[in-house]
């Protein structure tokens, strides 16, 4: 469990609220302000001013507050910069016309991994606002589809889907997965430059998964390179809408794979990569053979090992 506590002011918890506030329960402990349970995550600030965040995504959505704490406030003066590497995205991006790209399935043992990259220009931003874009980390995944219906008809994107049986096969001849990503952004962010027929746009946003200089390295194979303004950061579907409409479409693409994994398997396959992927992995293999997993999963996660030992210890 990654459980933090951050100790913030009133009006951060009022913020916070009203950050969470779809999902913030009727219900809370005694002293607390209120109790929100976004996916992954329990949240109870206090009136002390002390919030907890619990569940495994209790770090990452700790850290996005982390700015306002009392501590980094009092130290802010002395606190050395993060190392920079020159490719930060420059201040009031947010309403500038942006290429964004982001990618799903990375860490899921089952299902593919999807690219997307997508323009949202500066007279789109209202637009992307009012059809509910923003961080797919607090959205449903039954909001992510209707989003992401409205959005693949309103902005020009790219979708690259990465499947297992192509993924293994790279990953077999020694390609890492950084390199893979690095190539599907860059053909992603391509294509949409190309459907752009030269409409004019500020920049490109890469939701940061290495540094800069591995993602340039990982394309010296690649015969057309990204070129221009190019940005990487952290987290840069909270900077640009950009970066969150390609998140959602690619968090829909992921899904409807997912569904479609599902009826051939002839049962709700699991995402990420606990134990509960094992027992799948296990009974898929029962049922299909174990040469069908190649079609599935990832094979070169430890869960293939495990899952292997599951079904054969309960033949
Ligand atoms: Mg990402």
């Amino acid at each position: 469990m990654a459980n933090s506590v951050l100790k913030v002011s009133t009006a951060t918890i009022a913020k916070m609220k009203e950050h969470y506030s779809t999902y913030v329960q009727t219900k809370s402990p005694q002293g607390a302000v209120f109790t929100a349970k976004p996916p992954g995550c329990t949240i109870t600030a206090y009136h002390s001013g002390k919030v907890l965040f619990q569940g495994k995504n209790g770090e990452v959505e700790a850290s996005q507050w982390q700015g306002e704490t009392s501590a980094s406030q009092a130290n802010s003066t002395q606190k050395k910069p993060k190392k920079a590497h020159g490719y930060e995205p420059p201040q009031h991006i947010e309403s500038m016309s942006i290429i964004g790209s982001d990618e799903v399935g990375t860490g899921d043992y089952f299902g593919p991994i999807t690219v997307v990259a997508a323009f949202v220009g500066r007279n789109q931003i209202a637009l992307m606002k009012e059809l509910g874009v923003k961080d797919s980390k607090h959205l449903t995944d039954k909001q992510i589809v209707a989003i992401a219906k409205d959005l693949i008809k309103t902005i020009p994107y790219s979708l690259l889907v990465l499947r297992n049986e192509k993924y293994n096969q790279m990953q077999q001849k020694g390609m890492s997965q950084g390199k893979m990503k690095a190539i599907l952004h860059n053909r992603a962010l391509l294509n949409v430059i190309d459907k752009l027929e030269g409409t004019s746009y500020d920049g490109i946003l890469i939701d940061q998964f290495v540094e800069p200089t591995t993602f340039f390295s990982h394309l010296k194979s690649e015969k057309r390179k990204l070129q221009g303004e190019i940005f990487f950061s952290t987290k840069a579907e909270g900077i640009h809408l950009s970066v969150a409409a390609a998140s959602i479409i690619a968090r829909y693409a992921f899904l409807k794979e997912f569904e479609a994994l599902s009826a051939e398997a002839g049962f709700d396959i699991p995402k990420g990569a606990g134990r509960h992927v094992d027992v799948a992995a296990a009974q898929l293999m029962k049922a299909k053979g174990a040469d069908q997993l190649n079609h599935f999963v990832k094979l070169h996660f430890a869960n293939t090992m495990k899952a292997k030992q599951l079904a054969s210890a309960s033949h």
